[in-house]
């Protein structure tokens, strides 16, 4: 039988070639690709509303006389009409028009419009409503119904949208949308059929619940939602299981090259690290590639971990590969772990973008060879003229980014290209349960929920920057003391040139203000080689003060650091600000963080502030960063793809995850469903967290 999927939205009247192509922009070429490009948000256009009542950002429906119409002529030449009401009145103005809509509204016309209340010179207005001169009388309320508003693509506008999809809605009857979930499911959650609830949102009836709809509540969304976030939870699934269709070298913990590593340590392990270590050895001597997230808290010691987890992986006879985010990172762990894996007579090697050239070159064949054990680096590890000699295990720091097609591509990599190698993903960033459950389905995770003992806590404050001065002193008090400080410079502009910059002009400012302290300088334009050096003087104590760009944000370990000021921090997300905090409290003595922001700051701003002043639990920070900025932000994937859903919102919809997640896996076994639904709702190029 012919289904949705295999009628191309050409059959439907008035799509011809060019439309169809817009439309495939959109990710649409089936009549049902068209039943499933879903409204996001509708208007109320029910009822007429008195133009003394609107508000600034009200989006209505008014209706009433023309008073005057003008032709202003200002910066841009406009149609400025007056209407009125019995309430007010209201301008519209139009930038754009010609001679027979300056014509129609003209004094005495009677107009109803549809529009956006923006404040202007005079009162209120509409900038281009869309409206209609004698207006036919508006239905009774109780047969009006929801406008549906549709994400476009250039060259198409709402109403074209809107007239397809009613079309589409009139196959329905005849090849109704094939139903993947169990009929018991539904009934249990009290959810109507799919056919049912893709009519209901592309055309709400009459009388249908106006709240609900507006707030994405009402059960057919509802039924949307859940199957979308399903058939995300799938996907994820699915990769696990095509990772895990490989076997992996088991790497059974033999020797005693991780107690004589302990045995070096200054400190004992944690009890969290413990823990974490013993989920991974276990994965790691499986036949099966391990697949775990290891999240810590900022400074809850992940590195040992890592180190710990490579180091059964060497004692098995097999190489290991450790990715950084960036160079400075990927550079500090290569000092880490040469000065605790050189003694136990390891080799390593250094790949990174920046080493070229004869070292590269010999880089390189230590590791085809086989010769070098470890291997760090940054992303440049995975190029293709990297080759293993027998990796089996590869560890990827502070890298939350690092989306399920990298992991995927990694299947290749192990040895002999058949055996996958085992991956251990490390985040300092919490993510919040149900984010984790939804994001990471496909990753077993491991929590890290013990700092070192000792730690003592970060006083924050928050202070404008109108006492730059005082913080300036503070900062000359703590390094005569024999501390050392960092000092962050942010800027909105994602722009690194602006950025370097801006630290620039700062570090200049300050070796000014501060003779007698000998200040560094770091920053993303470095070349690596100088980056390393201004760090290592840090580290060894031959500068006092660090001024730096948001580039030190992960991972750097300065315990003689005590004092760290950050400027603009309204600009930064919460989860990105207790990161940065966290390159102080690394030592014995009392830390201190200090925000200073530039005022005015929003009622919006200042709560996030205290919030991060108020904790320095990770988790309870990244709570609140999700709440305040959406998952798209917290999980560093916005512009990504990752986690952006048609319907489903992360704070409305949580209570679906659970439920979701628990009846993803008994889907699993039935392919068709499964193939199915991620082709509905995830479409062709599945659109993973690449980076
Ligand atoms: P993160 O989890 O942020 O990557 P690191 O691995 O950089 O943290 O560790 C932070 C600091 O804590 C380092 O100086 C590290 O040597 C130290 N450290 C790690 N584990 C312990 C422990 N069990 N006891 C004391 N100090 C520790
Ligand atoms: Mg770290």
């Amino acid at each position: 039988m012919t289904s949705l999927e295999d009628i191309c939205v050409t059959q439907l009247k008035g799509v011809g070639s060019a439309l169809a192509g817009k439309l495939e922009k959109l990710g649409i070429r089936s009549v049902q690709d068209l039943l499933f490009h879903l409204p996001y948000r509708y208007e109320d256009r029910t009822r007429v509303v008195p133009i003394g009542s609107l508000r600034i950002g009200d989006v209505a429906v008014v209706e009433g006389e023309v008073m005057k119409t003008d032709l202003v002529m200002g910066r841009r030449r406009s149609l400025q009409v007056t209407l009125r009401d019995d309430s007010g009145f209201l301008v519209l103005r139009f930038f754009h028009f010609n001679a027979s809509q300056k014509n129609q509204l003209s004094e005495g016309a009677r107009v109803r419009c549809f529009g956006e209340v923006r404040p202007g010179r005079a009162g209120f207005e509409f900038y281009h409503p869309e409206y209609q001169v004698n207006p036919p009388p508006m239905p009774p309320a109780n047969q009006a119904t929801l406008t549906p508003v549709y994400p476009l693509t250039e060259g198409i506008q709402q109403p074209r949208v809107r007239s397809l999809c009613q079309q589409a809605l009139s196959y329905l009857n005849r090849f109704p949308i094939k139903d993947w979930l169990p009929p018991e499911l539904l009934a249990d959650y009290q959810l109507p059929s799919i056919t049912e609830a893709v009519r209901l949102v592309h055309s709400p009836q009459a009388g249908a619940p106006v709240h609900l709809l507006m707030e994405g509540r009402h059960p057919a969304q509802q039924r949307l939602v859940m199957e979308e976030l399903l058939a995300h939870q799938l996907s994820l699934l699915q990769v696990r299981e095509q990772i895990q269709a490989r076997e992996a070298l088991p790497l059974l913990p033999t020797g005693d090259l991780a107690d004589r590593f302990l045995d070096q340590l200054p400190f004992q392990l944690t009890g969290a690290q413990r823990h974490v270590m013993s989920d991974i050895r276990q994965d790691l001597s499986q036949p099966l590639p391990m697949l775990r997230l290891v999240q810590g808290d900022v400074g809850s010691g992940k590195t040992v971990v890592a180190a710990l987890a490579a180091l059964q992986a060497i004692g098995a006879g097999a190489q290991v590969a450790l990715m950084a985010p960036t160079e400075i990172l990927a550079e500090q762990h290569y000092q880490n772990f040469r000065g605790w894996l050189e003694p136990l007579g390891i080799r390593l090697a250094w790949v990174s973008g920046k080493v070229k050239g004869k070292a590269r070159k010999e880089a390189l064949a230590e590791v085809a060879s086989g010769e070098a054990q470890v291997v760090i680096g940054t992303h440049a590890l995975f190029q293709d003229d990297v080759e293993f000699q027998r990796l089996a295990l590869v560890i990827v720091d502070e890298q939350h980014r690092f989306g399920v097609h990298q992991r995927l591509a990694l299947r290749e990599k192990g040895v002999g290209g058949s055996l996958a190698p085992h991956q251990l993903i490390m985040t300092a960033t919490p993510i919040p349960r149900t984010l984790a459950m939804s994001a990471y389905a496909d990753l077993d995770t491991s929590v890290i929920d013990e700092l070192p003992p000792g730690r003592k806590p970060i006083e924050t404050v928050v202070v404008s920057d109108s006492r730059r001065d005082k913080i300036v002193d503070r900062v000359r008090q703590a390094c005569r003391e024999g501390r050392q400080a960092y000092w962050v410079c942010t800027l909105i502009e994602e722009s690194e040139a602006l950025q370097c910059q801006a630290a620039e002009v700062t570090a200049a400012e300050l070796a000014d203000r501060l003779p007698d302290l000998k200040v560094g300088l770091v920053h993303g334009r470095l070349k690596a080689a100088e980056k390393a050096e201004v760090m290592e003087s840090f580290k060894n104590g031959e500068l006092d003060l660090l001024i730096a760009t948001t580039v030190i944000e992960v991972g750097v370990d300065v315990p003689n650091a005590s004092l760290i000021i950050i400027e603009n921090p309204e600009r930064l997300g919460l989860a990105q600000l207790h990161q940065l905090r966290g390159r102080v409290g690394r030592g014995e003595q009392a830390s201190y963080c200090v925000l200073l922001y530039h005022p005015p700051l929003s009622s919006n701003g200042k709560a996030r502030l205290q919030a991060l002043r108020d904790s320095q639990d990770g988790f309870f920070i990244a709570e609140k960063d999700l709440e305040i900025r959406g998952p798209g932000e917290v999980l560093g994937t916005r512009q990504t793809g990752m986690m952006q859903f048609r319907l489903a919102d992360f704070e409305r919809d949580k209570g679906w995850i659970e439920p979701v997640r628990e009846m993803a896996p008994g889907l699993m076994a039935q392919s068709r469903t499964v193939e199915a639904l991620i082709r509905r709702w995830l479409g062709e190029n599945i659109r993973y967290g690449d980076v």
